[in-house]
């Protein structure tokens, strides 16, 4: 993660870190006894102190680790206990003065020393519509699943958290771009329609441990949308066992009941898959239950997938096709079908950001009694700086 994707579009930052530069060159400077080229300068001078305005600090935001890796703290002034690996982002929903407290991969707290990572404030979202500025805008999209956890696994061995991984950068990669969208054909290209997005963020990004095979907490990637104020947070998988063949890919996007918006969201990007993988041919198993849908837990009436649950911002878990299935799986191997992927969550997130329209097949929240189980955070470890 650099800091110019992490900055674009947040000038206090840039204005900050610059401010901070500045001042330290000057005392290492008058540390040092040298005489600064400012020192010398003969022009204007002042007669009244610049003015400070009292800015209010907000409370939460994205701390990313640096080149070099970040110590974590137990406390405020207390003891470093491990120093993490460079790459990873950290979210704050609190801060005591210059420490974060921010929750690690693990779902664990730590503090951070503000100094010493890259700070990115909270952002506020934007009411979604045609006056919409996408070059303000920030999206989290979080690659399923990491390290021990694979996810769905490929007759021929190709596991979801890679093909996941891949897909999400390439949509950072749309989206860090300006491009003209031709919305009949779908067809994306270099332009100036579409501005680049303000901010994208990876939950497993590959500057991170491991390339970005990492384990990732549910309750991590969440709060990394909550912290960011994301305008979209796009979860992005494929899918495992269907239950029946179908004439068309099997995709279903997963929405958050909580999170107002989150089912257009789904619609959409629904919609937009069906267009891209209509490119391509394959014997389809996809499943019985197709498009934009909600599962609740009947026992509480709330979303039955944790990271849905947990949400605050619109929020969707896409399962693309079936990475089970043979004519999938070999379709999930190729770059082109990848990037189709991509695309159509690209379409999808820049038509719910910008228009008031709704997606194709978006159903009613309906109970869900199979216990698909949840993946245990024991034993999660975190990455150290080598
Ligand atoms: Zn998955």
């Amino acid at each position: 993660m650099n800091l110019q994707i992490l900055g674009r579009g947040r000038p206090i930052v840039v204005a900050l870190v610059v401010a901070a530069a500045i001042a330290m060159f000057a005392i290492a400077a008058s540390l040092l006894g040298v005489r600064t080229a400012q020192a010398e300068y003969a022009g204007p001078t002042f007669t009244t102190a610049p003015v400070v305005t009292k800015v209010e600090v907000p409370q939460a935001g994205l701390a990313t680790v640096p080149v070099g890796g970040v110590d974590l703290w137990s406390g405020p002034d207390r003891d470093p206990y491990f120093r993490l690996h460079e790459g990873v982002v950290l979210p704050f929903l609190h801060r005591n003065g210059d420490w974060l407290l921010v929750t690690t991969m693990c779902n664990e707290t730590a503090w951070v020393d503000a100094a010493d990572v890259e700070v990115q404030l909270q952002n506020q979202p934007q009411d979604l519509g045609s006056s919409f500025d996408i070059s303000e805008a920030m999206i989290v999209l979080d690659p399923g699943h990491g390290d021990r956890d694979w996810g769905g696994v490929g007759p021929s061995g190709l596991s979801e958290k890679e093909v996941n991984l891949d897909i999400a950068v390439r949509v950072r990669d749309l989206m860090g771009t300006a491009h003209d969208v031709d919305w009949d054909s779908g067809a994306i290209s270099l332009g100036s329609e579409v501005a680049a997005f303000g901010s994208v963020v990876l939950t497993r990004d590959i500057v991170g441990p491991n390339d970005g095979d990492f384990e990732a907490g549910l309750g991590y990637r969440a709060t990394v949308g909550i912290a960011a104020g994301a305008d979209a947070f796009v979860s992005i998988h494929n899918n495992t066992v269907p239950r029946k063949a179908s004439d068309i890919p099997g995709s279903e996007v997963y929405y958050s009941t909580g999170a107002e918006g989150s089912d257009r969201l789904a619609g959409l990007i629904y919609e937009e898959l069906l267009r891209s993988f209509a490119e391509f041919d394959a014997d389809w198993r996809g499943g019985e239950l197709l498009g934009a849908r909600a599962r609740l837990d009947p026992e509480t009436d709330d979303d039955y997938y944790g990271l849905l649950r947990r949400a605050t911002m619109p929020a969707v878990i896409v399962e693309g096709v079936y990475i089970s299935e043979p004519d999938e799986e070999a379709l999930l191997a190729t770059e082109d079908f990848r990037e189709a992927y991509a695309e159509a969550v690209y379409r999808g997130v820049v038509r719910f950001l910008s228009t008031a329209e709704s997606g194709a097949d978006v159903n009613s929240p309906e109970y869900f009694h199979y216990d698909a189980g949840t993946v245990s955070g024991n034993g999660c470890g975190l990455a150290a700086q080598p």
